[in-house]
């Protein structure tokens, strides 16, 4: 079981900065579910939020490298379910999905 350690100053910094990029570089949807992200307003289910592409209990570390920008909703559903085959979260891109919200 993995416990959370998403208190430290070091993840929150790796987080906003995770975020940060994202948003600059016009990530606008969950790679997910495609639902569109809000990065200006905090806990709604589409609100952006940052998960671990490798979760702590695998070894993954709080840095920005090994964060991936996705929905809360996803967030907190995925746990600690391998993330799907994107590298890194400059190289999320829109995957062929049928699902839609
Ligand atoms: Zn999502």
């Amino acid at each position: 079981m993995a416990t959370s350690r998403t208190g430290t100053s070091q993840y929150k910094k790796a987080r906003k900065k995770a975020l940060h990029q994202a948003k600059a570089n016009g990530i606008d949807r969950c790679p997910y579910c495609k639902v569109m992200l809000d990065y200006d307003v905090g806990l709604k289910p589409n609100s952006a939020e940052t998960d671990h592409v490798i979760a702590h209990a695998r070894g993954g570390q709080d840095h920005v490298d090994n964060l991936k920008v996705c929905c809360r909703r996803c967030n907190q559903s995925k746990g600690d379910r391998p993330a799907p085959k994107t590298s890194t979260v400059l190289a999320v891109k829109p995957l062929k999905t049928s699902r839609r919200w």
